[in-house]
């Protein structure tokens, strides 16, 4: 029993949403000879619609009604000219016309509410961001139907019960595994391929939340999880994950096998082609994910499974390069921390009130100050909260200064290789330096396999792809 998780561009346009109903079709013969045959289909919103609603919805809380009413005709245009053209069957079409004319009718409604209130709650957002999904899940179920294959769509708020955290919701995993067996498992031995949105949840009282943008990944893999499949696919539009974004460094390879760890520290640290979570539950139960190419499902793509159980070549030393962007960097300092206890304490303790996603710590030996990163949007709540906790150390100058320091990417390096390896840190300085790029921090975790740096961003670019070049991971694998 397989999953399958089809991404934004999979299911951008016309020829993409063919593609897929050719690769779920193929998939379905292959599986259907096996001992355990069944197919899992999860589908992100089209390309660009989750943005469009989302840009709407926050113009209509500031009094701009103009976008969610474009939205809505365009939205409906954009669906119903894959149905058009995918789906002969006449009355097929025009019950999935209806479909995304009542969805989008709500979405035109809740904007309106948004605007007359002049308010959008985290709530709100959930139901609005989370509509694209449910427009194009029941889209390639008809198209699936249309091509032969038994499809049928479920709605994801069925399945994954959430907390009650909206845009980055988690799932309460023992409702979610028996609702998920509950609800799909009949149909899957009946010979049907559930269709199910991915994204989005919904708490147990049935408020609608979404698990966080990008988050159809983690969907796949929870569901993938629940139900025990042998494998967790991610279709998307690259040949797996790369040794760095394509979109940085064009010559960027394909990492044929990486362990969950690795990825997960890819992921976390901006390689947008996982979801960070993705691989949790995947690898509590061991399942294997495959990162594979809508756009060439030929390619092998990646594998990732537990460290032990990789069968690729060992790679000594780097395996990928990332960047995360959109960072600040606050830094708490003064000469007079030095040997007071409780100062990190206290640091991270306000911080954490704040709720705020620390990404990197760095704190030099002497102890003069302390160095962490944040998003940049979560800076100015975390500045004020350190002012407030050391009003006094800051009155008395055993703090001299907590300042903030925006646009800064952090760069990290990753490979589990690089433990033991030495040298690794002084051929990635070499490469900065002579490009003349200022590293602004360090930090190396105990696994020693990451290595994060902070950059300008203006240097992020250059960073990553000097450090590429440096490592020439452009010829990783290469005699393959
Ligand atoms: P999907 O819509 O299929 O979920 P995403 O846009 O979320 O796809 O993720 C795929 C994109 O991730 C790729 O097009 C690529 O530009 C970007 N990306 C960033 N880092 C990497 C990497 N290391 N390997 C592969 N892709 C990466
Ligand atoms: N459609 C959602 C987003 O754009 C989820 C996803 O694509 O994974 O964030
Ligand atoms: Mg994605």
């Amino acid at each position: 029993m397989i999953t399958m998780k089809f991404g934004g561009t999979s299911v951008g346009k016309t020829d993409a949403f063919a593609q897929v109903a050719d690769i779920v079709a193929h998939a379905v013969a292959t599986q259907s000879k096996t001992d355990r045959p069944g197919v899992v289909v999860i589908t992100s919103a089209m390309s660009g619609v989750t943005n469009t609603l989302i840009d709407a919805a926050k113009a209509a809380a500031a009094g701009d009604e103009a976008p969610y009413r474009e939205a809505r005709s365009s939205l409906l245009v954009k669906h119903q000219l894959v149905a058009g053209q995918l789906i002969e069957d006449g009355v097929e079409r025009a019950g999935l016309g209806r479909l995304f004319d009542d969805r989008l009718r709500e979405f035109e409604r809740l904007c309106r509410s948004i605007s007359v209130l002049g308010e959008l709650t985290a709530r709100g957002l959930d139901v609005v961001s989370g509509m694209g999904e449910r427009m194009s899940a029941p889209l390639l179920a008809g198209v699936l139907r249309a091509k032969g294959v038994h499809a049928q769509f479920v709605d994801a708020g069925e399945l994954i019960i959430t907390d009650d955290v909206h845009d980055g919701a988690e799932p309460l995993m023992d409702l979610t595994v028996a609702r998920c067996r509950e609800r799909l498992l009949p149909m899957i031995e009946s010979g049907v391929v559930p269709v199910i949105t991915g994204f989005v949840g919904s708490t147990r009282k049935g408020i609608p939340t979404t698990l966080g943008r990008g988050g159809s990944d983690y969907s796949a893999a929870i569901i993938g999880a629940a139900l025990d499949t042998d494998e967790i696919q991610i279709w998307t539009d690259v040949n797996g994950v790369l040794t760095a974004d394509p979109r940085v460094v064009s010559n960027a390879r394909t990492l044929p096998e990486l362990s969950y760890e690795e990825v997960a520290e890819l992921a976390f640290y901006g390689a947008k082609v996982l979801h960070p979570k993705t691989t949790t539950p995947a690898m509590q139960k061991g399942i294997p994910v495959r990162v594979l190419n809508t756009f060439q499902p030929d390619h092998v793509g990646t594998r990732i499974v537990t460290a032990d159980h990789t069968s690729g070549p060992r790679v000594a030393g780097v395996k990928a390069i990332t960047a995360i962007r959109n960072m600040n960097m606050i830094t708490v300092a003064g000469r007079g921390m030095m040997g007071v206890p409780g100062i990190a304490a206290r640091t991270f303790g306000s911080v954490a009130r704040q709720e705020a996603n620390v990404l990197m710590i760095s704190q030099s030996s002497s102890e003069q100050s302390i160095c962490f990163v944040v998003p940049d949007a979560a800076a100015p709540a975390v500045v004020a909260a350190l002012q407030a906790e050391f009003d006094r150390e800051l009155e008395r100058r055993y703090i001299d200064e907590i300042a903030e320091h925006p646009d800064i990417v952090i760069v990290a390096v990753v490979g589990s290789g690089m433990k033991g390896t030495p040298g690794i840190a002084a051929k990635l300085f070499t490469a900065l330096g002579s490009h003349s790029i200022n590293v602004i921090a360090i930090a190396q975790g105990a696994s020693e396999a990451n290595i994060s740096l902070v950059v300008a961003e203006g240097d992020a670019d250059q960073a990553v792809r000097s450090i590429h070049d440096a490592f020439e991971l452009d010829q990783l694998f290469a005699g393959e």
